[in-house]
């Protein structure tokens, strides 16, 4: 049998992507009570419920009308991959008709889920397997939001003496959250919502490249936790890391994550992540300028040992060069955690996903050229 996926958009408005005052808004057009919308939100994302007509304590004229107009719709999974450490790996496919990889990593009482934003990435960092992939589309709102729930629903059975399985959520998956802030910002009311999937604002974080209008953005419209990629200590060596930094430089993507840490008040911090790629930015002079760059920012820095990928042309540094870079930042008063590398047996550690994308951009077949030596 031949599988068919629609790349059409649907003409149906998708529901699993509407916060509470969307959803109110809507009934309240379609002559129904506001105040139902709680009820439907509590089916959509508690009961996990992938019909209408399960909405037991919504009257069926009600449901007709919901129906008529919306639609429960979840990305499809693809595949469900498990690594030797616990790690999962779904690749999910979008309306668009490509996929993307979400990643479920356990440890302890903690579920953290890696959600993806975008299917591909436009950003390109040189050393990220994603951005070889080009780009494709953005994730609607119910797609992101979709992406917890297929989680919550497909490891109920494993941890029935949790609550949920789920218990952080990191926009650290495929994509730039910030370049797809108008499904991000409602996405992310959903999973902070106690209608919705109830985790702590703490405990739900939006990772960026650095766009900086995004993040002014989110100052109006959120208080989630905000982690920013650096990787470089100076402007030079992150224009080679993260060519978006050109557009935004170091000092105004600091002056707007200060904005944001204040807003938040209540000794909130940004996370920030910083890649260590062996004799690149690993080097202890690396260390003692990012002490220098930080000095009064309120932050916590996660280390992630660079996790290598076919033609990244990078290598991962020794542990003994992450080891002297930790004690470095750690001796001056930071806290600075090592990021452990999960499933990387299945190619879901941090900058491994790749999903399945029909690149509109062509830098997929522009990097196949290059690593293949074909001009
Ligand atoms: N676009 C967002 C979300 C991606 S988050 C952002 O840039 O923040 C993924 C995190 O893993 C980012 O900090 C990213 O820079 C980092 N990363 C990407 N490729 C990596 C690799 N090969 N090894 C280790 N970390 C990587």
């Amino acid at each position: 049998m031949i599988e068919t996926v629609s790349t059409e958009p649907s003409a149906k408005l998708d529901l699993l992507g509407f916060t509470q005052s969307q959803l109110e808004a809507l009934l309240t057009t379609l002559g129904e009570k506001p105040y139902r919308a709680p009820q439907i939100m509590k089916w959509l994302h508690h009961r996990l419920v992938t019909d209408f007509s399960e909405m037991t304590d919504i009257s069926k004229a009600t449901r007709i009308k919901l129906e008529e107009l919306g639609e429960i719709h979840e990305p499809e999974v693809v595949s469900v991959q498990v690594s030797v450490d616990g790690t999962r790996k779904w690749l999910m496919r979008s309306r668009s008709g490509s996929s993307v990889e979400t990643v479920f990593i356990p440890e302890g009482s903690r579920g953290t889920l890696c959600v993806s934003s975008q299917v591909g990435c436009v950003l390109d960092c040189s050393f990220c397997a994603t951005g070889k992939q080009g780009f494709n589309s953005n994730l609607t709102a119910g797609e992101i939001v979709g992406q917890v729930r297929i989680v919550q629903r497909s490891l109920a059975a494993e941890f029935p003496d949790r609550r949920r399985a789920v218990t952080n959520v990191v926009l650290m998956g495929m994509g730039e959250p910030l370049l797809n802030l108008e499904n991000v910002i409602p996405a992310v009311e959903i999973m902070m919502d106690d209608l919705g999937y109830g985790i702590s604002k703490r405990k739900v974080t939006i990772s960026t490249a650095g766009v900086v209008p995004g993040i002014e953005r989110l100052c109006e419209t959120t208080d989630a936790s905000l982690a920013i990629s650096l990787h470089a200590p100076n402007d030079e060596l992150r224009n080679s890391l993260v060519p978006l930094n050109r557009k935004y430089p170091i000092a105004e993507l600091l002056a707007v994550c200060r904005k944001y840490a204040n807003n938040l008040g209540e000794k909130r911090t940004i996370t920030v992540e910083y890649t260590l790629i062996d004799h690149v930015n690993d080097q202890p002079e690396h260390a003692e300028e990012l002490i220098e760059l930080l000095r009064d920012f309120p932050c916590k820095i996660n280390l992630i040992p660079f996790n290598p990928f076919p033609q990244s042309g990078y290598k991962r540094p020794s542990a003994n060069a992450v080891r002297v870079f930790q004690d470095k930042l750690i001796a001056a008063g930071y806290s600075a955690m090592v990021r452990t590398t999960r499933g990387q047996d299945i190619q879901a550690a941090c900058g491994q996903l790749v999903g399945e994308v029909a690149d509109k951009t062509r830098r997929q077949e522009r990097y196949r050229r290059i690593s293949t030596g074909v001009a």
